[in-house]
């Protein structure tokens, strides 16, 4: 017997029944990024690797080990997009969207592929929907990319049971600023902190205060805190976005070691976990980002955005409250006769126009069979056809959940089942 191909470790296969949660958790993303008057944005799957490299950082985890990369035949080297915020910048640049608005705010969703190792809330193609907004510089573009997630959480009915997570990590100046108090700090026990930590201390510090090395988490602790280090224009642009926050009633809670996995981040950044998950628990992250639109060879542009973990937010909808999972079929044809087979398809068809979510048998079953097949699709109604129906033009129309029958001809199923629905 052939072998069974397995699915690749780490990738999941989304299955009909499921789809239908992705769909509704869809429609909601998609009705709040119209009420924020975000545009969607469809970049593609692969990209060159030199685009993440440089775009996300060659110290991340990303960059460092997470990337599928390949070549192809033309031997340049290509990556499947492990984020989408340096391919949207990316298309931004190359498509002139500045000379369109001064402002950009794009939104996007689709599969993201990272190498990491698998578990629950971890996997290697992952889907994220996501926002950009590229162009201002002020807070209330900061605190308008936090109140649209904030918005779909609402939509979703889970806002209680999540933590909005907020810190700046400042401008350039006040990042250097704090680079040498933190070094300053950490200097005296550089040989007790974790073998990734020590080789970051001069690289990137401030991700130490990511470390999951227990006597990393330890020692930072008591670190000087970024808050403290930020110069004027950086303390006045985040206490501003907080006031917003207030005034909009967001509620969040400054986290002072957070500082973010990717290099690109200046003044605001958050992150929302939940605790209806385990270990993984961000459901959405992001920040500021003001100079990576220049960085990538566009011009001084500055941006803000944030993803979140479609696989993550459906965890935490599940554990709340199912979206919905009720069939949507309106109507089985159940058929009996062999004439039929051939005349069924066109009826089936027209109403299928008319607007009606139909389906019946291509099996050849006994009616039997077809009442129980059309019973297991939750089928609101079944029209049944015999040879002595479809010569008076009628069929009999059983509505499952009432059990009433009645006779109908083939153009007035339609009115009568819109008008019960
Ligand atoms: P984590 O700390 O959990 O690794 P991250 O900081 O790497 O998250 P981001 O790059 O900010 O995550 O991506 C935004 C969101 O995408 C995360 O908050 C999470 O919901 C989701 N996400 C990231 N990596 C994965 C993955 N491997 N599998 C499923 N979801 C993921
Ligand atoms: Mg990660």
């Amino acid at each position: 017997m052939p072998q069974k191909v397995q699915r690749v470790k780490g990738v999941n296969d989304i299955l009909p029944q499921e789809a239908k949660q992705w769909q509704a958790l869809e429609h909601v993303v998609k009705q709040v990024m119209d009420r924020f008057a975000f545009g969607e944005i469809r970049p593609p799957i692969f990209e060159k690797t030199e685009l993440f490299a440089r775009g996300v950082g060659e110290d991340t985890d990303i960059v460092s080990k997470e990337m599928y990369s390949f070549s192809d035949m033309s031997k340049s080297s290509l990556t499947l997009r492990p984020e989408l915020t340096a391919g949207v910048v990316r298309s931004y640049i190359q498509n002139n969207l500045q000379q369109i608005s001064p402002v950009q705010k794009l939104w996007y969703e689709g599969p993201m592929f990272r190498q990491e190792r698998p578990q629950k809330g971890r996997y290697r193609q992952f889907w994220q929907f996501g926002a950009e907004a590229i162009g201002s510089p002020n807070p209330e573009q900061d605190a308008e990319m936090i109140a649209l997630f904030y918005a779909i959480l609402k939509e979703l009915g889970v806002e209680k049971s999540v933590t909005l997570k907020i810190n700046s990590v400042g401008d350039s100046e006040s990042r250097a600023n704090y680079r040498s108090s933190l070094q300053e700090y950490l200097r005296p026990q550089l040989s007790s902190l974790s073998e990734t930590s020590q080789r970051r201390f001069e690289s990137n510090p401030l991700r130490i205060l990511d470390s999951k090395a227990p006597n990393d988490i330890e020692l930072v602790q008591d670190a000087p805190k970024i808050r403290e280090c930020l110069n004027e224009v950086s303390a006045t642009h985040y206490a501003e976005v907080l006031k917003m926050l207030e005034v909009m009633e967001i509620p969040y809670v400054q986290d002072d070691l957070l500082v973010r996995g990717l290099d690109y981040y200046t003044h605001t950044i958050f992150e929302f976990t939940s605790d209806a998950l385990g270990a993984q628990d961000a459901i959405c992250g992001g920040g500021r980002y003001n100079d990576l639109v220049k960085d990538l060879g566009g011009q001084d542009v500055p941006a803000i955005g944030w993803a979140s973990g479609i696989e993550r937010l459906l965890l935490v909808v599940e554990a709340l409250q199912p979206l919905m999972a009720e069939s949507g079929l309106d109507l089985f044809l159940v058929v009996q006769g062999e004439e039929l087979r051939v005349k069924a398809p066109k009826l089936i068809n027209d109403w299928r126009k008319a607007g009606l979510n139909c389906d019946m048998d291509t099996l050849r079953r006994s009616m039997k069979a077809q009442m129980r097949e059309a019973n297991r699709q939750k089928a609101r109604y079944v029209a049944i056809l015999g040879e002595e129906e479809y010569d008076q033009g009628v069929v009999q129309l059983k509505n499952f959940s009432t059990g009433d029958q009645e006779v109908v001809l083939f153009e007035k199923v339609v009115d009568i089942i819109d008008e019960k629905l």
